[in-house]
């Protein structure tokens, strides 16, 4: 195709403005690159293709990681959600998580302005056609439009766009996602440079009008107060807040669902993309969990300006005409008129197995692929890679290190060392329980986790590093403070520390407790200290087994390793081995497949190998 060329070039293009794209084009523009964010409609910034809400169980996590990074998503979702809660309150504080319920067009609206008023930041519509590639070097993008984009390096996060084929019952057709086109010349494009294509799936559910629901066979489900994502406060108002509502699906539903499983894509073999095994759809729960009564359903309001609201917990694929009956099975939506029906929709995605922990593609220099193309599912998921790309696209084009977090720093780290070392071949999304040192990883602490790195890095300023200081030091001095003051209690004499830590003690009850003696700080630090204080057995715990981890992590593993030539390897093993080529011990021993057993018989290959004289020539 013949393209014209801008007369300017660019040091970053980023594809798609979805949640990765815009936090990749913030991140590289405010690095100081220059910086081109393309992407199909202007109008669809940062739009929510499924779900109107952020954060959740370990996606809440990412975002207050991404926030501490110096990203903007927790800051616009603080000024455009309408209903903020704290998930898992009643657990342990390694899974507590905010969750809110965004306006969505407020959101998109509020992302684009942003987007707009960066510095270095040029806000470009158009379909990226064609990865520009000369000498295995990305060089930029050729567009639908026949314009050509030329910069040092492209990030792509094309989202569920690339030969997106959308799915309701025996009907498909060509889509990004219900409203938008496919994107068609990109994957083979990437498909002619070598990169390797496969395909996956998701789906989502229908949105009702809001008269047809009647709300007094529901659960009012309000929001609470003072919950928020970002560390910083812009002093901007929050939107009115309003309730959600929760019923449940019934028997009949799960009939009507049963009797027409036949006609659903899925189950007939039309869908060939693996979709998310955690987030089923409705059919897949009443299939797979038939001992199940009923299932649970929130409905979610899209918005303060709209009377859509989204039908959580009933994403689907079957025909509409089934939609409509199961949908109407239910008590309070007996009436319900659907605006948009639910569909699946299958995908192009990068396979695993070609991007190193920068994201950055392993065959084609300069070229970086961050979100949905990675093969991950959500929101946050896609905002944590695009932060991540933009800054190593940048550090690339400033000659710096790439920026890697470790498994024990984020929730960062250990997505994206499960994308570059166990791959996904299912949409992956992040949960708790994939972080092994949870407690350390809370949502509270993304801060003093990471915005050290933020401010090195050129995304966090100097005020908000110099609060940042304050608070650490703050919790320092008066955990130590807090150590030498002893009061009497059940006759016998306890530090205030010794005090907090008791189950039925917390900080706020020691204020009342002991005014003169304990100081309020403020919300967020008097609960780090009382975290910090209550948790210390465990958190020094986790502290040394990462110390102790640090040094398998810390034996490399020579890039021209042979895993063929190691004895007593199990074949299993020496294939992930050889398809990963993990850079050290830590990272091959989280290969699934690779056992404690293989990593010794690597470990006595290494000491072996170190004792062989160097070959000469
Ligand atoms: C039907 C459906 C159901 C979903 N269900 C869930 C769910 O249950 N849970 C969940 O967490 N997530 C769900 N998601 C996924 C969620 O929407 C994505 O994970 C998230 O939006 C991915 O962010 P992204 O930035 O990678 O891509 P997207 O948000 O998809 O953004 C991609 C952007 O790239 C642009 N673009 C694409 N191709 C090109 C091109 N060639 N040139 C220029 N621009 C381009 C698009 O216009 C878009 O702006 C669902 C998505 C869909 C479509």
């Amino acid at each position: 195709m013949m393209y014209w060329n801008t007369p300017e070039t660019f040091d970053v293009i980023v594809v798609g403005a979805g949640h990765a794209g815009v936090e990749a084009a913030f991140a590289a523009a405010r690095m100081g690159c220059k910086t081109v964010l393309l992407t199909m409609s202007l109008d669809t910034v940062c739009k929510m293709s499924c779900n109107p809400a952020i954060g959740g169980t370990a996606k809440g996590h990412i975002v207050r990681e991404v926030d501490a990074l110096g990203g903007e998503m927790g800051k616009v979702i603080d000024i455009t959600g309408i209903q903020f809660r704290m998930l898992n309150a009643t657990k342990g504080p390694a899974v507590w998580a905010p969750r809110a319920q965004a306006d969505k067009v407020a959101y998109s609206n509020e992302m684009k302005r942003r987007l707009e008023k960066t510095p270095n930041l040029y806000l470009k519509q158009g379909t990226a056609e064609e990865l520009l590639v000369e000498n295995g070097q990305a060089v930029g993008i050729g567009t639908k439009e026949g314009i050509a984009y030329r910069a040092k390096t492209v990030i792509i996060s094309s989202g569920t766009f690339m030969k997106g084929l959308i799915h309701i019952g025996e009907n498909n057709f060509s889509g990004g996602r219900a409203g938008d086109p496919p994107s068609v010349g990109l994957s083979a494009s990437l498909e002619k440079h070598g990169v390797k294509i496969g395909r996956l799936k998701t789906g989502t559910p229908p949105r009702i009008h809001k008269r047809s629901i009647d709300f007094s066979l529901t659960e009012e489900q309000p929001g609470e107060p003072g919950i928020k994502f970002s560390y910083d406060d812009e002093g901007i108002p929050r939107l009115p807040q309003i309730p959600c509502h929760i019923t449940y699906t019934t028997e009949e539903t799960k009939q009507i669902i049963l009797a027409n499983i036949h006609r659903s894509p899925m189950y007939s073999g039309k869908i060939v993309g693996v979709g998310p095994r955690y987030c089923p759809s409705i059919e897949d729960k009443v299939v797979r969990f038939s001992d199940k009564e009923r299932h649970q359903i929130f409905l979610e309001p899209e918005g303060l300006h709209t009377d859509e609201v989204y039908v959580n917990g009933v994403s689907s694929s079957l025909p509409f005409d089934v939609q409509l009956a199961y949908i109407r099975s239910i008590p309070a939506l007996r009436n319900a008129e659907i605006m948009r029906p639910a569909y699946a929709i299958e995908y192009d995605y990068v396979l695993s197995g070609q991007i190193d922990f920068s994201l950055a593609c392993k065959t084609i220099d300069g070229l970086f692929l961050a979100g949905q193309v990675n093969g991950t599912t959500g929101y946050e998921e896609a905002a944590g890679q695009g932060i991540m790309a933009g800054i190593n696209a940048a550090c690339k084009v400033l000659g710096k290190k790439p920026f890697v977090l470790t498994r024990s720093e984020a929730y960062l780290g250990v997505m994206i060392d499960d994308l570059v070392t166990k791959g996904v071949d299912e949409p992956y999304r992040m949960f708790t329980s994939r972080a092994e040192h949870r407690l350390l990883l809370r949502q509270d602490n993304a801060d003093i986790r990471l915005r050290g790195y933020g401010y090195q890095l050129g995304l966090i300023n100097e005020q908000q590093h110099a609060r940042l200081l304050h608070k650490k030091e703050t919790i320092e001095k008066e955990m130590v403070r807090l150590t030498t003051i002893f009061k009497q209690f059940d006759d016998r004499g306890f530090s205030l520390a010794q005090l907090l830590c008791r189950p039925e003690n917390s900080y706020a009850s020691l204020l009342l407790q002991y005014p003169e003696s304990v100081v309020d700080h403020g919300a967020e630090i008097n609960f780090q200290i009382e975290l910090n204080l209550k948790y210390e057995g465990y958190i020094s715990r986790q502290q040394s087994e990462i110390a102790k981890l640090s040094h398998v992590e810390s034996i490399r593993l020579p890039p021209d390793f042979d895993y063929n030539k190691v004895h007593g390897l199990r074949n299993e093993a020496r294939q992930k081995l050889a398809k990963v080529m993990p850079q050290n011990l830590g990272q091959a021993s989280r290969i699934s497949g690779v056992s404690p057993s293989d990593i010794s018989v690597i470990m006595i290959a290494l000491m072996k190998r170190d004792q062989e004289p160097p070959t000469c020539g």
